[in-house]
């Protein structure tokens, strides 16, 4: 594969999750920063307005209405405390003649109270504002009789005890994000890992398979299986269909195995004939006389035949098998089929037999008539006396329309071979394909073409002669 930068599942899994968890930590931590922010700016706002009023009030607890005057000593003394908290007061009388001015007071106090509210707003806060008057008339009696004015820091100030809360709030929120952050940091790694890792190990077990089948293992290909129970659906699949591919790919392995060994088997028997009838010759123990050149063109012959049948398995095992469909009467294909068989069952003294009735069929001619040849050529080749009966009638089986049976007199099939005949290079008697000169592939191939068409066939066999089925 062309190595371009790759980033693996996992990774990106942990990235994906860890930047949403992230990006909503951060729009969460936002929200409740301005909410907070915003509640606490309304509350100090309250707490200023409160101040104030305070102040007016107090103030106007020193007016005596009997000298028409302020208690000057009692008003600075309310005038330093409020100082301290951050109002810098002037007091003055109904007739606008200064009272008590705190600047005048004590300067470098109201200096640096403004200067340790600038500091606080300003550094810790990141909040610059700039210092705002206010006037207040003080009423006495219904009567305004003065006024206060105000200096604060503006538009609001937080006082020490105020600043403090709010740093220890945002600390906290911080505190909050960072150990929700980490904590989904780790879930997205867990979680990445959860998916990633079924997926890497069913990669690898691919990777294993495609190995293991290439032949790059030496020896014994391992056997590559993903034992892990998935709970979820789409890996639990996965593995699954990677564990079937492994098993199939095996099972064509031991089978393409099976068949070089079937092949090289049935090659060497004729071949060995072949190379003692011609060396024989060559070393003049024998005359190449007509006797042994046909005895040597026989065995030829039976080769070819047999290099033919396994050309046609073969293409019909491992190629797509494409039918060409054409409407015709199976009964003519059969009485066509049996008349080839007619010579060869007279010279064995046997008769050929149909009870045909017309059936119409959607089929491949040429491959249905190779099957009813291989089943015709069995009969005849398996039976000395009677008779092959070829029947087609109207199938009692409602999956088919016809049913054809070849049946014969011959030597049968024992029952503990019935089911295998239908094998490759199966023969119901080993000893039997010499003198007959089959190699069991006829049978295959009629299994072949008939599954084909989705039709069925079937061997039986009991006393006299073995019946063939074909269920179109
Ligand atoms: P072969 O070329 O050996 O005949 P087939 O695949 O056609 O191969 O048949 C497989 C085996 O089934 C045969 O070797 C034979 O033992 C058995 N067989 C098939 N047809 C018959 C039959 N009509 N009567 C008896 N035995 C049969």
């Amino acid at each position: 594969m062309k190595q371009r930068f790759m980033i693996s599942l996992q990774n990106r899994l942990a990235l994906t999750y860890a930047l949403f968890i992230g990006f909503a930590l951060f729009v969460l931590t936002l929200i409740i920063n301005i909410f907070t922010g915003l509640i606490f700016t309304t509350l100090i706002k309250g707490n200023i307005a409160g101040e104030t009023s305070e102040i007016i009030r107090a103030m106007g607890e020193q007016y005596n209405p009997m000298s028409r005057s302020f208690d000057a000593v009692a008003i600075e003394a309310v005038g330093m405390h409020f100082v301290h908290e951050g109002y810098i007061i002037t007091v003055e009388d109904e007739r606008g003649g200064l009272v008590w001015d705190a600047r005048s007071c004590d300067m470098k106090e109201c200096m640096t109270v403004i200067n340790e509210i600038a500091g606080r707003m300003n550094g810790q806060f990141g909040m610059s504002g700039e210092m705002r008057r206010d006037q207040y008339p003080v009423r006495y009696a219904g009567r305004t009789v003065g006024t206060v004015t105000v200096e604060t820091y503006g538009p609001y100030f937080y006082s020490e005890t105020e600043g403090a809360f709010l740093a220890s709030v945002n600390r906290l929120l911080i505190a909050a994000a960072v150990i929700l952050m980490a904590a989904g940091f780790v879930i997205s790694v867990m979680l990445s890992r959860a998916i990633a890792r079924p997926v890497n190990k069913s990669a690898e077990a691919a990777r294993q398979i495609a190995q293991a089948h290439s032949g790059s293992t030496n020896g014994k290909p391992p056997v590559v299986r993903i034992d892990d129970h998935y709970q979820t659906k789409e890996l639990a699949e996965l593995a699954f269909s990677i564990n079937s591919l492994a098993a199939e790919l095996e099972e064509a392995e031991r089978r393409q195995k099976q068949l070089s060994s079937d092949i090289a088997h049935e090659l060497r028997t004729p071949l060995t004939c072949l190379q003692g009838d011609v060396e024989a010759m060559i070393d003049g123990v024998y005359k190449p006389d007509r006797e042994h050149l046909e005895s040597c063109h026989e065995e030829i012959i039976r080769l070819a035949g047999l290099v033919n049948d396994l050309n046609t398995l073969t293409s019909l095992e491992w190629e797509n098998l494409t039918l060409h469909k054409t409407e015709f009467d199976l009964a003519d294909l059969l009485r066509i089929t049996a008349e080839q068989f007619k010579a060869a069952a007279l010279e064995k003294g046997i008769a050929i037999q149909l009870r045909l009735v017309e059936s119409p069929v959607a089929a491949d001619y040429d491959r249905l008539k190779q099957v009813f040849i291989n089943l015709l050529s069995n009969a005849v080749k398996y039976t000395d006396t009677g008779a092959v009966t070829v029947t087609v009638e109207k199938a009692a089986n409602p999956g088919a329309e016809w049913e054809v049976s070849v049946a014969d007199t011959g030597i049968g099939i024992p029952e503990g071979d019935l089911p295998r005949v239908f094998e490759r290079f199966y023969r119901a008697d080993k000893s039997r394909g010499r003198g007959t000169g089959g190699a069991g592939i006829g049978l295959s191939i009629a299994a072949a073409i008939v599954l084909a068409h989705g039709g069925t066939i079937t061997a039986e066999s009991g006393g006299g002669g073995s019946v063939f089925k074909v269920a179109l």
